[in-house]
């Protein structure tokens, strides 16, 4: 969030070197004013128009919190026993957010020293329109280029711009030849139907004429509809696999920044929008427009006064359609809430569905979801009611529209015939009331346009954020595809998942090609962190991890991960069968790897038990797996992957013991010659270990044997000591158990 502003001209001197700005707008005594809360140089200062009125030393804050009163707020610390409370700011509601994002900063500073960045993400509020910005990103709708966005997809559409110009010439000339059958029909009617009959041949020629055009309008539509359709497939898959591609080169980082909800909106729903525009929306829309101004010409040229007459319902209906999509765009965009409401309700309850019923919540969460659904019905139905009420409306203004043109083009058809001249035939009437459905047809589509030119912009804008997502860990343009042996290097390495948050302070060893080191220390103390730093999901923030002697940023991410595999406590496995899901680690494997990867990992023989062998589907409707058993397939991928590096993390947690013993074999035969990396939350299981590193509060706290550590009496010797009084505790309980108390 940003909590750095320009400061107002007065102040702009003084403020200068200011790490952070945010305005407000209340006295202390809760009058409007102009507010200025800055820090500076380790100072909070309270400006009241203008006027420094209180200036206190950050570190002399403690703990700053908003406290809501009724139609304010105010920002202060709470009094403690040598720090004094302190009132540093009274605002309205609309400042609340960013004022509760400049009392964690200070928290931040008080416990760590370092200033969070002030940046614009998480902002709700578009600083340049203050329109509302589009949620989970950092997009104002109002302000996308639509430059850039227009000249991005002719790129990305340029290899169907011919096809494209093709359908839309066509269509053009399907609709010209739709727009000529009224003009034949005129013609046919004043020659040959009304009293002055012309020759049958004529007639005949205008018959023809008249079918012709209706075929060409037909069977040139057909065929131009089918290649629209074919360009706007192939442009929408384009889109959705540039996408997808790019959400699979998205950093680990960035992935979890945003949800997995998020993500397949931007892969599925913004592709559609955006193809549906292109492929339809703008091509309707044109052709539309052509349509109307050469049926008005026509009109114009053959009876100006009743073309006004015609034209008299368009202001109004299109009055009335914008406030109707004004209205129901806003009501949408509620039920839209409502719905996606009760979609994460949903998603979210069958998920942890165990959980619900081991506490036998399932009346609460009916209630809960009876809830939602019942809002969104309410939403839905007045979205619904305005839809039925604006369909007949409008064919009510339309319908003035035709009775004035039948009212007044009659009147002059019997002009014509009484006085001989100066009016309308019948032929032209006709023609009028059938050019009249060129007029008000489109209206409905036109006065949409400028919504769903929005809502492309919108998608356009959504996808491009993807598209220009800086990696933030990038392989460099010079990287090494190294055969990797397997010695790892920590050279002071520091990291922090935020920067004001360090979780790796400086930890430094080496381990050897083959040595099999355990990762052990009380939980949250950064292990998986390690972890995430050697496959690189993240980079160091300093120091220097080094693979085989080549910083870690050098070596192709490519090479790096096809040295390493892991077996993480989850094992996911995806639908398909049990072989696709091993073969999955080397794609194009023979079965006789599979076969021996799966022996090794004590996983052949459950799998062969099934009755469909390796063809066992998994997953939906299909066999669904032990603990145990995800965990041998996970191994078996390892050894088919045959990596230099191991990484195990809480490989053997929570097993019984009959499968932790078969895994446990399984995993002494997939480390040998490996360099591993163990994590284990059950200690006895690294007891064999050649190495244990004991990581407390970021930091190495020791390191040595099992046998050395013990001696030593240190933090590792504590956790063991822990996790044995724990034991006991349970073998207590099975002997009372057994004992029958
Ligand atoms: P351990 O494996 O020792 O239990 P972790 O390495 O998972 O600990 O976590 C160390 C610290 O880093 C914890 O305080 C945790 O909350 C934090 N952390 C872990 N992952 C993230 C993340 N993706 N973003 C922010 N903080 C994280």
């Amino acid at each position: 969030m940003r909590l750095l502003f320009d400061p107002p001209p007065q102040l702009k001197e003084e403020l200068a070197d200011a790490t952070y700005i945010v305005p407000f707008d209340l006295d202390p005594d809760g009058n409007p004013a102009e507010g200025i809360l800055a820090v500076q140089q380790g100072t909070v200062k309270t400006y009241v128009n203008h006027k420094l009125i209180h200036s206190v030393p950050i570190d002399k804050l403690a703990d700053v919190k908003i406290h809501l009163g009724i139609g304010c707020a105010e920002l202060a610390s709470v009094g403690d026993d040598d720090k004094e409370p302190y009132l540093l700011a009274r605002f309205t509601q609309t400042h609340t957010e960013r004022m509760a994002e400049l009392g964690r900063a200070i928290r931040i500073y008080n416990n760590t020293g370092v200033y969070i960045e002030s940046d614009d993400q998480n902002e709700r509020i578009c600083f340049t329109c203050g329109h509302r910005i589009i949620r989970g990103t950092s997009i104002c709708p109002y302000c996308t280029k639509k430059t850039s966005v227009i000249s991005r997809f002719a790129q990305i559409a340029r290899p169907y711009i011919g096809r494209f110009v093709l359908v839309t010439s066509l269509l053009l000339l399907a609709s010209m030849a739709g727009i000529l059958i009224p003009v034949f029909n005129k013609s046919l009617v004043d020659n040959h139907l009304v009293p002055q009959k012309g020759p049958v041949g004529t007639a005949l020629m205008w018959v023809a004429l008249i079918l012709l055009c209706h075929l060409v309008a037909t069977f040139v539509s057909m065929y131009a509809n089918r290649k629209s359709v074919w360009v706007g497939n192939a442009l929408s898959n384009d889109l959705r696999t540039l996408a997808y591609s790019r959400v699979q080169a998205l950093s680990v980082n960035s992935m979890s920044k945003r949800t997995p909800g998020d993500l397949m909106n931007r892969i599925t729903s913004d592709t559609s929008v955006i193809q549906g525009f292109i492929s339809h929306v703008g091509q309707t829309v044109l052709l539309q427009i052509v349509s109307i101004v050469v049926v008005t010409t026509i009109m114009l040229f053959t009876n100006w006064k009743l073309t006004l007459w015609a034209y008299l319902p368009v202001p109004l209906t299109v009055v009335v359609i914008r406030w109707f999509w004004r209205t129901i765009h806003l009501k949408f965009s509620r039920q839209w809430r409502w719905g996606s409401r009760a979609n994460s309700i949903l998603y979210d309850i069958i998920r942890g569905i165990r959980v619900v019923k081991s506490f036998g919540n399932e009346k609460i969460e009916i209630e809960k979801f009876q809830g939602v659904s019942k809002k969104l019905a309410d939403v839905s139905e007045e979205n619904e009611k305005l839809w039925a009420t604006l369909s007949p409306l409008l064919a009510f203004v339309i319908g003035c529209g035709e009775f004035l043109v039948l009212y007044f083009g009659g009147q002059d058809v019997l002009h014509l015939y009484d006085v001989g001249r100066g009016g309308m035939t019948v032929g032209e009437l006709i023609q009028f009331m059938s050019f009249l459905g060129y007029i008000y047809g489109p209206l409905h589509t036109l006065s949409r346009f400028p919504q769903q030119l929005a809502n492309f912009f919108t998608s356009s804008a959504k996808l491009f954020e993807i598209l220009d997502e800086e990696q933030d860990v990038p392989d460099k343009d010079v990287v090494e595809d190294v055969e990797i042996q397997g010695r790892i290097t920590f050279e002071d390495v520091h990291f922090g998942y935020n920067s004001y948050e360090p979780v790796i302070k400086g930890i430094s060893f080496e381990i050897q090609p083959g040595e099999m080191v355990g990762i052990v220390g009380p939980s949250g103390v950064g292990k998986s962190t390690l972890i995430n730093l050697i496959m690189r999901f993240y980079d160091v923030t300093s120091g220097q991890l080094l693979i085989d002697g080549h910083d870690i940023r050098n070596i192709s991410q490519r090479s790096l991960r096809e040295n390493i595999g892991v077996v993480f406590q989850e094992t996911f496995l995806f639908a398909g069968t049990i072989y696709d899901n091993i073969a999955y680690a080397k794609p194009g494997a023979e079965p006789e790897e599979i076969f021996a990867a799966t022996k090794i990992a004590n996983a052949h023989e459950f799998i062969i038990k099934l009755p469909d062998g390796y063809n066992t589907r998994i997953g939906e409707n299909g066999f669904t797996m032990s603990g145990g058993e995800r965990q041998r397939l996970a191994i078996a991928r390892a050894v088919l992957r045959n990596p230099s590096i191991l990484i195990l993390d809480e490989a053997t947690a929570s097993l019984d013991t009959e499968t932790e013993h078969l895994i446990q074999e399984a995993l002494e035969r997939l480390i040998k010659g490996r360099t591993t990396f163990a994590i284990a939350h059950r200690l006895s299981t690294l007891r064999h270990a050649d190495r244990l590193i004991c990581i407390d509060k970021g930091k190495i706290a020791e390191m040595g044997s099992h046998d050395e550590l013990m001696e030593k009496q240190g933090v590792y010797y504590r956790l063991v000591m822990a996790q044995r009084q724990t034991s006991k505790m349970a073998d207590a309980d099975i002997e009372a158990i057994v004992a029958g108390k």
